[in-house]
């Protein structure tokens, strides 16, 4: 009788069809096995792996507006209030159960600036800190169920994707709703024919903000075919909404005026900054906005973020811990480049970006086309080793590009 040829004891595969077969005292593995307990072994293991989001000490608001300073620079009203509201929250989740009926209520926040002024970055770097999933939801694709575009509830599933499926963590996640102010209702008139993209979805969305069960779709769950549906608590996720509010000032303005005919005197009329009415925003002003009382009600802290000014953008290309700046020289480096800049190529960047209104989010693209050549030529030259690049480097460079091409939308 023939000897059985020997089989991966794993896969079943003869011997005659791997590359390798190892023997154990009683069993076989194939190389394509070991390949394969390789991979996973080392995703398993990845660093974190096990505790993607282990809880962690909570810190002081004063700790978590340091923290932010590193990375969002100005916008100091908006941090205050922020590290005050994110302190509160968590603070509010791990209390332990008491028998008085003091229960303290949840504060989602809700930022006002024009965009590109930080509401996400913000919201993100908080996030960082806290080590809490993350996710970002465009209030602009949300309708009311039944219609076409995206539930509310598909908030819920990037929130639950960001968490990488570990539930308890996304209970205890961050959300950011983008672009809140597009959902306001189009008229002031609560009694005009509902707006499925506006006044709907803010009724869908209250009770997310306030808190009930949902369940969630996996939405391609790979890791749990087997489930349907995945129950989420959203009693404990923060809330953050942020808008640009185009034209909020109006009301603001309107309702400052009232009030001063109302009953303030002289006095406090005179100390109103009319440069910046937005620092004055109030819950009332996002009502007549156009966004409905309840929604407004689930959104207790309302903070407003400050245009960027020359000064601030400079600053954005430079200090922020990992800075544009710092993110190119660290770029070049592992070339062995020593890239520098000197002052005026920034003041001739901030100046370019402001003069194609291109803001913040501008700045990553005027970077790169200025870097690109040297970019592209540099690493295969032998001989440079250094970049400096001043002013004229940087008119030169972005002179041939075309600047409305680096609008970021
Ligand atoms: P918004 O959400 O207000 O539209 P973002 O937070 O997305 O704006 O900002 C866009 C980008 O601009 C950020 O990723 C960041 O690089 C930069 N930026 C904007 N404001 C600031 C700021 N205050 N400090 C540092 N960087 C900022």
């Amino acid at each position: 009788m023939a000897k059985k040829e020997e089989r991966c004891s794993f896969c079943g595969r003869p011997k005659s069809e791997s590359n390798m077969l190892i023997s154990g005292i009683d069993a076989h593995i194939c190389d394509f096995c070991v390949e394969q307990a390789r991979e996973i072994l080392q995703e398993e293991m990845r660093p974190g792996k096990k505790q993607v989001f282990p809880k962690v000490k909570l810190r002081k608001p004063a700790e978590i507006k340091e923290f932010l300073d590193q990375y969002v620079i100005g916008q100091d009203d908006a941090k205050k209030i922020l590290s005050v509201a994110v302190y509160n929250h968590y603070k509010r989740i791990d209390q332990p159960a008491t028998r008085d009926d003091v229960e303290i209520e949840k504060s989602n926040i809700i930022l006002i600036g024009e965009t590109g002024t930080g509401k996400t970055l913000l919201a993100r770097t908080i996030a960082r800190l806290l080590h809490v999933p993350f996710c970002i939801a465009d209030a602009t694709v949300l309708t009311e169920a039944g219609y076409v575009g995206e539930d509310v509830e598909s908030i819920l599933t990037r929130l639950l994707q960001s968490a990488d499926y570990d539930v308890a963590a996304a209970e205890r996640g961050i959300v950011f709703i983008d672009e809140i102010d597009k959902i306001a209702r189009k008229s002031d008139n609560p009694s005009i024919t509902r707006d499925v993209s506006g006044e709907g979805v803010q009724q869908a969305m209250l009770k997310l903000l306030e808190g009930t069960i949902v369940n969630v779709p996996p939405q391609g769950g790979r890791k749990h075919p087997e489930q349907k549906m995945i129950q989420i608590n959203t009693q404990n996720v923060l809330f953050v909404a942020g808008g640009a509010f185009d034209g909020i000032e109006k009301k603001i303005a309107a309702r400052m005026n009232t009030n001063v005919i109302g009953y303030a005197s002289g006095k406090e009329q005179e100390e109103i900054d009319r440069s910046n009415l937005l620092q004055y925003v109030a819950p009332q002003d996002l009502k007549s906005y156009g966004l409905i009382p309840e929604l407004v009600g689930r959104l207790p802290v309302v903070t407003y973020l400050s245009p960027l000014s020359r000064e601030v953008l400079i600053k954005i290309l430079t200090e922020p811990k990992n800075s544009l700046v710092k993110q190119f020289i660290k770029l070049f480096e592992m070339d062995g480049i020593k890239l520098s800049f000197q002052t005026d190529s920034f003041e001739y960047i901030v100046d370019k970006a402001i003069e194609f209104k291109l803001g913040a989010r501008g700045l990553r693209s005027m970077m790169e086309a200025i870097l690109m050549d040297a970019m592209f030529e540099m690493p295969s030259k032998e001989s440079a080793k250094t970049l400096v690049v001043n002013r004229e480097y940087a008119k030169k460079k972005l002179s041939k590009t075309n600047m409305s091409r680096l609008k970021v939308a």
